[in-house]
């Protein structure tokens, strides 16, 4: 479901640019918002949700897949907590949906889908491995790291049930926002993946909003 959102970035709190294949980790408070935009088109956004105060409890794909009755999250979908609490809702989307079910792109996957020599590529959860390993403090290790959201990822489900990584629906400009329901550490992988057109082939950077 397409739906603007009404916050100018003029008055966003926090802003930064996130280069391909980089990581982003930031605590949004409840009752913040974040936009997620992609700046220049077709760049899977792979994002995963903590509550900041505890981290074994963390976005599941399987309760907000389950609670809203459909696997794409767009405008309106509530992203559930392993714990079944409402973590953030998605309060705008100019891109209209995106992928829940496809995972992350990993060396093995890499390896396994692609080709052996792949293995070395970089993915989106070796990004997330320097994240929990650069930041200690947090006191995560690879064992968190688990189901994400793809944002702008296009993840079609075919009538008998497939899933295919399809050509990317989002284009430059689009954005993702999100309200906080609870503290949430957000950790995202611009995705890094060369193998598939996720990233149409041609990984670019994306832009954090937070507004207070
Ligand atoms: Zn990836």
């Amino acid at each position: 479901m397409i739906k603007q959102s009404a916050l100018k970035p003029d008055n966003a709190a926090f802003r930064e640019t996130v280069p391909a294949g980089e990581y982003f980790l930031k605590v949004v408070k409840a009752g913040q918002t974040v936009r997620i935009l992609d700046l220049e088109g077709n760049q899977a956004a792979d994002t995963l949700f903590y509550n900041a105060h505890n981290p074994t409890e963390r976005y599941s794909a399987v309760d907000t897949i389950r609670e809203q009755g459909n696997v794409y999250l767009t405008a309106g979908s509530r992203l559930m907590s392993s714990e079944n609490n409402v973590m953030l809702e998605i309060t705008a989307d100019t891109c209209g949906r995106h992928d829940t079910l496809g995972g992350a792109c990993a060396a093995e996957s890499n390896t396994t889908r692609y080709a052996l020599e792949k293995k070395c590529m970089h993915a989106c959860r070796d990004s997330w491995l320097v994240a929990v390993t650069e930041h200690e403090e947090l006191g995560m290790t690879k064992r968190d790291i688990t189901h994400n959201i793809n944002f702008f990822m296009n993840v079609p489900v075919t009538a008998d049930g497939g899933l295919t990584f399809a050509d990317g629906i989002s284009d430059a400009g689009k954005y993702v926002e999100l309200e906080a329901k609870m503290d949430v550490l957000v950790m995202i992988s611009n995705c890094p993946q060369l193998n598939n057109p996720c990233n149409g082939w041609n990984p670019t950077p994306i832009e954090v909003l937070v507004w207070s």
